[in-house]
């Protein structure tokens, strides 16, 4: 691990912030909102102040804002994904994780048929972008056994679908494996810092390559050096102080705007759930449904234009909630275990990484999405065609999202409809498609909209994007 560090997470200033927060009066805070409301990127200090506040006063008002800057820039589409577990073998001893190496039970990783196997099933539930994940394990899950996963996924063709990017989640690597994989042609490059606060980070990270802090901060640097330049960042929720964390990433993102041009593409939020070998209840920090819901709707302020992606982690309720404060993707049907999705066809579940709360089938996420006003969208247009990192920055902020994502969102939709819905879901889909279809304000776009989907629906042509 020769490749220079940096530390560009200032604890003590962050710290500092969010000290000088609690001091915050209702006038400036109030201020900060009425910034926020207008489109101004707020300071530093006004991100602390809205983080900090209790008064339900603001966080009503942090709320509304939040789902106005939501449904201005990416409407009502939510786009969907699922995890795919391909190895649980770890070298690490994460405290709050499953896979850590001194627990006991049935390692496994995926032959490529097995991995075949989960992939159709997913394919089946209609899925077009995966999640691969993956332990860390150099002898027995190895880059190359890394590529050779991605491009057995890319290489799968079935009747009429096909998974058409694979994002990767797998621990901070060298510059020349990110070089891999950014040839293997990945989607986003995800990695959670799991807490920025170096103190917390060395007490929950208890050995293994994981535990250098400075290693694991820079590995989007690296991967940006490799030319990714599509990378999603995160913490885990439940490690350490929130509030701190959020401060984290938003300065992470911008080290990467200043130096990259281009900082995350998708913030993810997990929050710390139970998992075999650890207690929950032994960690401190835990972050209560209100909380999570108030720096879910703070990041939506504080980096408007990044999308912001929900797991299975949050339970049905929670994530009602929560999708209206700002989140732009989301899983359905996930399984968190090596092999699972097989393995829960056969009603077998052995080590899940962690317990899911969200346990309803794909379609039955999908289906009431679109009862609740919103459009299940499984759109991977922009990787396609090349509108990643800066150029997909680009396009959000030019305010021309809405004629390329919500045709395709559209188009999409029809898609799952026509290749997985019964007659009632494609009925449910028509009637969305003609209330949305009017918001595509380039005529142009939407002529070639609604053509596409003619064609779709007559089996005349398929997989159109914008
Ligand atoms: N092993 C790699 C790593 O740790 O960076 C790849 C990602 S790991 C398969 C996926 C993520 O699951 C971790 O980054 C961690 O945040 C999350 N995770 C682990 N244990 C969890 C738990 N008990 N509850 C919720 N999320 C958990
Ligand atoms: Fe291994 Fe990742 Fe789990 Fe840590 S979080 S034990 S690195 S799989």
């Amino acid at each position: 691990m020769s490749e220079e560090t940096e530390n560009f997470i200032n604890q003590k200033y962050i710290e500092d912030l969010l000290a000088g927060a609690e001091f915050a009066d209702d006038a400036s805070i109030s201020a900060a909102l009425d910034r926020a409301e207008k489109g101004a990127s707020l300071e530093h200090g006004e991100i602390a102040s809205l983080l900090k506040t209790s008064n339900p006063a603001h966080i009503k008002r942090i709320f509304d804002i939040a789902g106005r800057i939501k449904r201005r820039i990416y409407g009502n589409r939510i786009v969907m994904f699922a995890p795919l577990y391909v190895s649980d073998y770890c070298v690490n001893k994460c405290a709050y994780c499953s896979f850590n190496c001194k627990h006991d039970f049935r390692r496994s990783k995926l032959t490529m048929d097995e991995l075949r196997e989960e992939v159709k099933i997913l394919e089946m539930m209609g899925h077009k972008r995966l999640a691969l994940e993956a332990g860390e394990e150099d002898a027995l899950c190895s880059i190359d056994y890394i590529l050779e996963c991605i491009k057995t996924i890319y290489d799968m063709k079935f009747g009429n679908g096909e998974i058409r990017r694979v994002n990767v989640n797998i621990a901070a690597t060298t510059t020349e494996n990110y070089r891999k994989l950014k040839s293997a042609n990945i989607g986003t490059y995800i990695l959670f810092q799991e807490t920025y606060h170096e103190p917390t980070y060395s007490r929950v990270h208890h050995s293994g390559p994981k535990k250098d802090f400075l290693w694991h901060l820079n590995a989007f640097d690296r991967a940006q050096d490799a030319g990714i330049d599509d990378v999603g960042g995160g913490v885990l929720f439940g490690l350490g102080d929130p509030y701190f964390d959020v401060m984290g990433l938003l300065l992470h993102n911008e080290h990467l705007e200043k130096k990259y041009n281009a900082g995350f593409h998708t913030i993810s939020v997990p929050r710390l759930c139970q998992a075999s070998g650890m207690d929950i209840n032994d960690f401190p920090n835990l972050v209560n449904d209100d909380t999570f819901a108030k720096i879910v709707a703070v990041i939506r302020i504080a980096v408007p234009f990044t999308g912001m992606i929900l797991s299975t982690r949050e339970n049905h309720d929670m994530r009602k909630k929560i999708l209206q404060l700002g989140i732009s993707q989301i899983s359905a049907g996930s399984s968190t275990e090596v092999g699972g999705y097989a393995k829960r066809k056969r009603n077998e579940i052995a080590n899940p990484q962690f317990l899911v709360n969200d346990e309803r089938s794909a379609v039955s996420i999908i289906s009431e999405l679109m009862d609740d006003g919103y459009i299940p969208s499984f759109c991977t247009a922009c990787y396609r065609g090349g509108r990643t990192g800066d150029r997909f920055m680009s396009l959000a902020k030019s305010g021309q999202i809405g004629n390329v994502c919500l045709p395709n969102a559209l188009m999409t939709l029809c898609e799952y409809s026509m290749d997985y819905g019964d007659d009632a879901f494609r009925e449910k889909t028509s009637e969305i498609i003609e209330k949305e279809i009017m918001q595509i304000s380039n005529e142009t776009i939407r002529k070639k909209t609604i053509e596409s989907m003619e064609k779709i629906r007559s089996g005349a042509g398929r997989d159109f994007y914008v």
